[in-house]
């Protein structure tokens, strides 16, 4: 297997192209991004000296609207990986049938190691880098691991101060205050909810019988944890990058996320009314986490996780990808031979990516939605979306992420067969 992660984001293409016929002009479009961009971002640090930072931003199409997508600050980004990250936007868009391409974006650096007045003048720093790429009908960035809707702030003041003029549909994922919108926060989280129950539901799997290990526990995945525990799933194991806790009679959720908050580490607490203990947990390891004997696994950290080294060793029953790009594509067809269920990140995560349209939509408009309005808009797409993947991938006997790619790849295809 090639180890570039573009490489291997394209094999899911090649497989749904087996079963679609697209034009030439769209299988000759989809082989590369539109256009990449890759920035040095000098940063001024609070000791006076100068620290150069590596940045990238991608557009890998914007047939069907605007390229959107997050933007990444961790040590490992790369090109690569943003162009891959933009690939699989491009898919998501389609797949949830939303006016926009997909694009994608990544900072070289980790954030844990600047102070705050750093971190800002990165951002800063990264939007002036790419201010002519971007725009309200160009790509809209949005966040996405280790950055945050403080962060998203600085980008949109900055972005307006070089326009001379508001732009706030620049960027989404802003604070309310900023022209952010109602639900944007827990937008990824509560999107992937739907789709686990609309999909668990189809397989009778009722929520107080199932047991659930999440890797990660940030924005996406500690809100996630947080849902599925309030709706009685029993949610047994958790982790961060430092590790895991494990217990068999289930987390507390709301405790560990307060533990986290207050100490930026997890333990299993267990509160019952005003008094908390230290529930009986093991403490693991992110690959003992993975193998967990578990009815529901949920990636919700970073790229490449389950491989062809561990598929073999995972017992879950079912994955749903919040994180993008989790499972390789060679771990792909172990898990399948399993017949271990996966649901794919470019359905599963794509509530962040709702909610950021309706939030451009609302800054273009000027006219604000309540949270009642957010969430009702959010459950129908992402039920539409589950439904639809779900029965292509019945008509063509498939899995739900060939079934996704094979949606997504129809829309791609008469849009693109436009304008050549
Ligand atoms: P985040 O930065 O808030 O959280 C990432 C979490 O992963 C942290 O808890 C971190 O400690 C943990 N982590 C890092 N390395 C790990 C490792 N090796 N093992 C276990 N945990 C590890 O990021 P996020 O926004 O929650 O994003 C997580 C995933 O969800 C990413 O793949 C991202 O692309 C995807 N996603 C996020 C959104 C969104 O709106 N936030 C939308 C769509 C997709």
């Amino acid at each position: 297997m090639s180890s570039s992660l573009f490489a291997d984001a394209s094999v899911r293409l090649e497989r749904a192209l087996k079963y679609v016929s697209i034009s030439d002009t769209a299988q000759e479009k989809l082989k590369q991004p539109k256009s990449s961009l890759s920035v040095s971002i000098p940063v001024k640090m609070d000791n006076g000296s100068t620290r150069v930072f590596q940045g990238h931003r991608v557009i890998y199409d914007d047939t069907r609207g605007p390229g959107k997508g997050g933007v990444r600050y961790h040590p490992s980004v790369t090109l690569d990986e943003v162009q891959s990250l933009a690939f699989w936007m491009m898919f998501k868009c389609a797949l949830l049938n939303l006016p926009f391409g997909g694009a994608k974006g990544g900072v070289c650096v980790n954030p844990k190691e600047l102070s705050n007045t750093e971190l800002e003048r990165l951002s800063r720093g990264y939007i002036s880098a790419i201010a002519d790429f971007i725009g309200i009908n160009k790509d809209i960035p949005a966040p996405d691991v280790y950055t945050n809707e403080t962060v998203m702030g600085w980008m949109v003041d900055e972005y307006s101060k070089i326009k001379r003029e508001i732009c706030l549909g620049v960027v989404t994922g802003k604070p309310i205050i900023m022209g952010g919108s109602q639900g944007r926060d827990t937008a990824t989280a509560t999107g992937a909810f739907h789709v686990i129950n609309t999909i668990l539901s189809k397989f009778e799997q009722k929520p107080s019988e199932t047991t659930i290990a999440i890797q990660g526990f940030g924005n996406a995945g500690a809100e996630i944890a947080q849902l599925l525990f309030n709706a009685g799933y029993s949610v047994v194991a958790v982790s961060d990058s430092q590790g895991g806790i494990y217990s068999e009679q289930g987390l507390d959720i709301p405790s560990v996320r307060e533990y986290k908050n207050n100490h930026k580490a997890i333990k299993g607490v267990y509160c019952k009314k005003s008094v908390c203990n230290i529930v009986d947990h093991q403490v693991i390891s992110n690959e003992d986490l993975l193998t967990l004997d578990v009815d529901v696994l949920i990636p919700a950290a970073l790229e490449k996780q389950i491989t062809e080294e561990n598929a073999d060793h995972v017992k879950a029953k079912f994955i749903f990808e919040v994180a993008n790009g989790p499972i390789t594509s060679s771990a792909d067809l172990i898990l399948e031979d399993k017949q271990i269920y996966v649901v794919p990140d470019i359905l599963v995560n794509a509530g962040g990516v709702t909610v950021s349209y309706l939030e451009w939509v609302q800054n273009r408009s000027g006219f604000y939605w309540t949270l009642e309005d957010v969430e009702k808009h959010l459950e129908h797409s992402m039920k539409t979306a589950t439904e639809e993947t779900w029965q292509v991938a019945q008509k063509y006997q498939v899995s739900m992420r060939t079934g996704a790619y094979i949606h997504s790849l129809n829309r791609l295809n008469q849009a693109m067969n436009f304008g050549n």
